[in-house]
C-alpha cells in the first residue's frame, strides 16, 4: 500500500457522523462539538499519513488511530478527575485518591455543596458560628478527646501541632521513628518548617524511655511518638510505650503528641489482622494529643483530625497557621458523616467501604470473580480467564506487614499482549486500573465491591458509560 491507499482509509466526516459510537457521542456532547473534534483528529491523521517514510506500513496505526477518536472526545469532553475502577486490590491506594466514600458520606458533601450551608453560622443565635462545631462534639464521643480540630491532611495536623506547642523547642523524637512518608513528607523536614527543634533519642532499633529522660533540658518543649506506618523494624527492637511516655511528660510537665499516621477506631483483629493501635486506646493510654489522616482507615475524607486536651486544641485553633490550613464545607460535612457511623461500629463495618472491604470474606470475593468470570466468557471477552488467589495490600503507607487474602479473576489475553490490554482497559469510559504479574492482567476483586459487580461487567463488556 502506498500513503494514497492509507489516505483513502481515512473516512468522511458526515458518515462517521451517522454511524455509532458518534450517533450517542452527539447525542450527549452535542454534535457541533463532536464534529469539530474529528475533523481535528482525520487532519492530524492525515498529516501523519503524509510525513511517513515510503516503504512504512500504516494500516495497523491508521485503523488504530480511527479507533481511539471516540476515546479522545470522551476525553475531551468529560471533567479531568474521572471515576476509575480499582481492581489493584490495594484498598487505600493513595494514586486512586484513598478512601473512598458511602452513600450518606456522599449525601453529606453533596448538601453542603448544593447552595448554601451554616458553615460557621449559628442556627440558634443568628450569629457567628465555628467550623469546628460540626464535628467536635461528635469527634470527641467517637475518639475519647476532650476536644478534636480538623485540618487539610494529617501532615497539616503534624506541622500546625509543633508550630503551635513546640515552636522554638526541642521536641524528643526516637531515631526508629524519623519517618519519610512519601510526597515530600519527612519528619525532620517537617518539624523544621513548623520552627521546632528535632532532638534524636535512642537509635535506629532501641529507644527506651530512659533515652527520652536523659535527652530533656531546659529547652524541652515536647516529647513525639510517631507511628511507624509505612515500615517495620524487626530483630533486636525495643522502643517507649505511650504509658511510660505520658508518666514521663506528666513528671516533666511537656506534653507528649503521637503522629499515628492511620487513624484507627476499630479494632482490626476482626478483620483478622494484626493489632494496630486505635486512637480511643492511646489517648487513654495517656498521649495528650494524637493526630491522624481521616482518609486511611478511618474511611473518610482528606483531613488531618487532631484530638485531644481542650486547651491545646484552643491554641491550635488560633494559631495564623490554621487559617491556611482549615477544611472546606465539603471535608466537614463528610467528616461529620463518618464519626457519625462510628456511634455503632458495625455501621462503620458495614457502610464505610474502606472497612467493608476489609472484611469481606474470601469466599465472597471467590463468588464474584466467578460470576464475572460466567459473564464475560459467554461474552467471548478475548481471554483465558481463571479466579486465583493473591494477596491484597492497606496500601496508603498503612500496614505494610499486612498480606490480605485476595481473590482475583485472571486474564490472560488472546490475540494481544498483557500490555494491549491493560491500556485498553484504562481506555474504557470507566478506566480499570489493574496489576500484570507473570503475564497475566490481575483483576483483584476486594476493592470492587458487591453491589458494583454488575456496573463492573457492563463497563468492561460494552465499554459504555455507566
Ligand atoms: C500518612 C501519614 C502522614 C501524612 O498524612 P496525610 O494525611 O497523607 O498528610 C503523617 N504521618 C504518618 C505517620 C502517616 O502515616
Amino acid at each position: 500500500m502506498n500513503k494514497n491507499d492509507y489516505l483513502r482509509m481515512i473516512p468522511k466526516v458526515d458518515r462517521l457522523l451517522k454511524e455509532e459510537p458518534y450517533q450517542e457521542l452527539s447525542g450527549t456532547y452535542g454534535r457541533g462539538f463532536v464534529t469539530e473534534l474529528i475533523r481535528e483528529e482525520l487532519e492530524l491523521l492525515r498529516s501523519r499519513i503524509l510525513s511517513c517514510g515510503d516503504e512504512e506500513n500504516l494500516s495497523a496505526a491508521v485503523e488504530e488511530w480511527l479507533r481511539q477518536i471516540p476515546v479522545r472526545i470522551r476525553d475531551a469532553a468529560g471533567f479531568s478527575l474521572r471515576r476509575v475502577w480499582n481492581a489493584t486490590g490495594i484498598i487505600l491506594h493513595t494514586n486512586l485518591g484513598r478512601a473512598p466514600l458511602g452513600k450518606c458520606q456522599m449525601e453529606a458533601a453533596i448538601q453542603a455543596m448544593s447552595g448554601y450551608c451554616d458553615l460557621e453560622y449559628d442556627l440558634r443565635t443568628g450569629s457567628r458560628g465555628k467550623r469546628r462545631e460540626h464535628y467536635a462534639e461528635i469527634g470527641a464521643k467517637v475518639t475519647g478527646a476532650e476536644a478534636v480540630l480538623a485540618v487539610n491532611n494529617n501532615a497539616a495536623a503534624v506541622t500546625l501541632m509543633l508550630a503551635s506547642i513546640a515552636a522554638g523547642k526541642e521536641v524528643l523524637v526516637s531515631r526508629g521513628e524519623l519517618i519519610e512518608i512519601g510526597g515530600h513528607f519527612r519528619l525532620p523536614d517537617v518539624m523544621e518548617q513548623s520552627g521546632a527543634i528535632l532532638r534524636e533519642v535512642g537509635t535506629t532499633n532501641r529507644t527506651r524511655i530512659s533515652d527520652y529522660e536523659s535527652a530533656i533540658t531546659e529547652a524541652t518543649g515536647a516529647i513525639m511518638k510517631v507511628h511507624t506506618s509505612n515500615y517495620r523494624i524487626f530483630g533486636f527492637t525495643e522502643d517507649a510505650s505511650v504509658e511510660e511516655l505520658a508518666e514521663l511528660g506528666r513528671k516533666y510537665h511537656l506534653p507528649v503528641l503521637v503522629d499515628l499516621g492511620s487513624g484507627v477506631l476499630v479494632n482490626l483483629e476482626q478483620f483478622g489482622l494484626e493489632y494496630e493501635p486505635t486512637v480511643q486506646e492511646t489517648l487513654k493510654k495517656g498521649a495528650d494529643l494524637v493526630c491522624f489522616s481521616g482518609d486511611k482507615l478511618m474511611g473518610g475524607p482528606q483531613a488531618g483530625i487532631i484530638a485531644g486536651k481542650q486547651s491545646y486544641i484552643e491554641k491550635m485553633e488560633h494559631h495564623p497557621m490554621m487559617r491556611a490550613i482549615r477544611p472546606d464545607k465539603c471535608t466537614i460535612a463528610v467528616l461529620d458523616a463518618t464519626f457519625r457511623e462510628y456511634l455503632d461500629e458495625n455501621c462503620a463495618v458495614k457502610n464505610l467501604p474502606v472497612l467493608a472491604m476489609l472484611s469481606r470474606t474470601e469466599e465472597e470475593l471467590r463468588m464474584q470473580a466467578q460470576k464475572i468470570k460466567t459473564i464475560l466468557e459467554k461474552e467471548g471477552f478475548p481471554a483465558i480467564m481463571a479466579v486465583e488467589s493473591s494477596i491484597n495490600r492497606m496500601g496508603g503507607g498503612s500496614l505494610p506487614n499486612e498480606q490480605i487474602p485476595g481473590i482475583a479473576l485472571t486474564l490472560k489475553p488472546v490475540g494481544m499482549s498483557c500490555l494491549e490490554m491493560a491500556e485498553q482497559l484504562r481506555g474504557l469510559p470507566v478506566p480499570v486500573i489493574a496489576h500484570i504479574k507473570n503475564e497475566i492482567i490481575w483483576l483483584e476483586m476486594r476493592t470492587i465491591l458487591p453491589e458494583e459487580t454488575a456496573d463492573f461487567v457492563c463497563c468492561i463488556q460494552k465499554g459504555k458509560v455507566l
